[in-house]
């Protein structure tokens, strides 16, 4: 059970109060009593929880820090609070999250015009409308800024050809709620020509397909597609008005990247609690595991990780308020963060013995959901070379 076993030891956040606390407390609940005790079954399906998605919207949840008229501001240590108990209880839910209100009402609370702002931000954080940011493509992912897909001006507008890969909440249209895919594309023709900018685009709309892609190992319970555009018209009502470059794309990213990190100390969190109380219930040898040096060496080690991340994404969060966090500063909170995730995953999928693999034994999910935040956003890679390029000065992948 949840709550048993000290997730804070060294008490990182025990001085958290406030609106901060009331949101931490929110998404705790949540994902505690609403998405633990069903995400297995969502998860061994494939399917997609659209009613706790529903649910986080209507608890204000679906923030990562946005501002929003008429709701409490949600500070940067708030939203790292959420995404880290989202993910918590599971990867998919805070993927969720992290695609409807980081990465899709970010780029429009970032780049729209106040109208567009004003038509979808509401919505968005609400649920009532689903949000996918389309960025990487079949054949361009670490390197997206040399993206493909083409935004020809036309009277009135653009037309959009192109396909996007891996992209979260984008096969939505069939919902109740429809959905929009806020995609990047190179534009040609016009003042903008050859510029990267971002287009808000209806998933419904003529010209605009998206098959999910099956058989994903990992992070099961949200749906990511494959998009095809051939030829979507795209109203100039529907072009995000203050992206003029791919920096625009990064500065979205930027923001997002250490929600990303505050994911990771969520997966740990759950594995590091998960390892304790098997430990101390699982007998072999005529004695409860957590009696074996061993094992205690190893619980300890991971303590120590977990409480590393933990400070790690907190100090980054206050220079992230405090208007002081670099790009690179980011890339080393994620880097940081997902590694060591991922060495606490497998050190607890492996104390869990057979039953490590189960997923009733809530580790085996989040061990394999810690693979696709490895992965996104920036590989582990990725970030290294980001962060080697700001050590040296000189960059290794461009
Ligand atoms: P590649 O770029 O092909 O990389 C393959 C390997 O090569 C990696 O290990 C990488 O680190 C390494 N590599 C690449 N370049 C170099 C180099 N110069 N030097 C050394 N090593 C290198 N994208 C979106 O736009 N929207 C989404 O909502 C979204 N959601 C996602 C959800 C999931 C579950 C996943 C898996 C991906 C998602 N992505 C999304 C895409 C994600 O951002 C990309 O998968 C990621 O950026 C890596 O790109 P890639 O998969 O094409 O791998």
């Amino acid at each position: 059970v949840w709550g048993d076993v000290d997730a804070d030891p060294a008490g990182v956040f025990a001085d958290v109060t406030g609106a901060d606390r009331a949101y931490w407390d929110t998404a705790r609940t949540f994902g505690r009593e609403e998405v633990a005790p069903v995400i297995d079954d969502f998860w061994n399906r494939a399917d997609y929880p659209l009613e706790l998605a529903r649910r986080m919207g209507a608890l204000g949840l679906l923030r990562d820090g946005v501002d929003v008229d008429g709701y409490e501001p949600m500070t940067p240590l708030a939203a790292g609070l959420v995404n880290m108990e989202l993910s918590r209880a599971d990867g998919s839910i805070g993927t969720i999250c992290g695609v409807q209100a980081g990465l899709a009402m970010r780029s429009i609370a970032l780049c729209g015009t106040d109208e567009q702002i004003a038509q979808w931000v509401p919505k968005l954080v609400r649920a009532e409308v689903w949000g996918a940011f389309g960025l990487t493509e079949p054949t361009h992912g670490s390197d997206s800024v040399s993206l493909e897909t083409t935004a020809t001006r036309v009277d009135g507008g653009y037309r959009i050809s192109g396909e996007k890969k891996w992209i979260g909440n984008a096969s939505l249209a069939d919902t109740t709620e429809g959905g929009i895919t806020v995609i990047w594309a190179r534009v040609i023709g016009g003042e903008h020509d050859g510029n990267v900018r971002g287009f808000i685009v209806q998933q419904e709309w003529d010209g605009y397909s998206a098959t999910t892609i099956e058989n994903k190992l990992s992070l099961r319970a949200i749906w990511q597609a494959h998009i095809r555009m051939d030829a979507v018209f795209v109203p100039d009502s529907h072009v995000l008005e203050r992206s003029t470059s791919f920096k625009d794309a990064s500065r979205v990213l930027f923001a997002t990247r250490l929600g990303v990190a505050w994911s990771a100390v969520g997966h740990a969190t759950a594995c590091y609690e998960t390892a304790v109380q098997y430990a101390g219930q699982r007998v072999q040898f005529g004695r409860p595991l957590a009696k074996s040096q061993i094992v205690q060496e190893r619980l300890a080690r991971m303590q120590s990780e977990l409480v590393s991340m933990q400070l790690m994404a907190r100090h980054m969060t206050e220079r992230d308020a405090a208007g002081q966090l670099t790009p690179e500063q980011a890339s080393l909170a994620k880097f940081t963060c997902t590694r060591q995730a991922r060495q606490i995953a497998a050190n607890a999928r492996d104390l869990l013995g057979g039953n490590g693999i189960l997923l009733e034994h809530r580790v085996a999910r989040h061990f394999a959901d810690v693979e696709a935040i490895h992965t996104y956003e920036g590989t582990e890679t990725i970030q290294a070379l980001l962060i080697g390029r700001s050590i040296t000065g000189v960059s290794a992948f461009a």
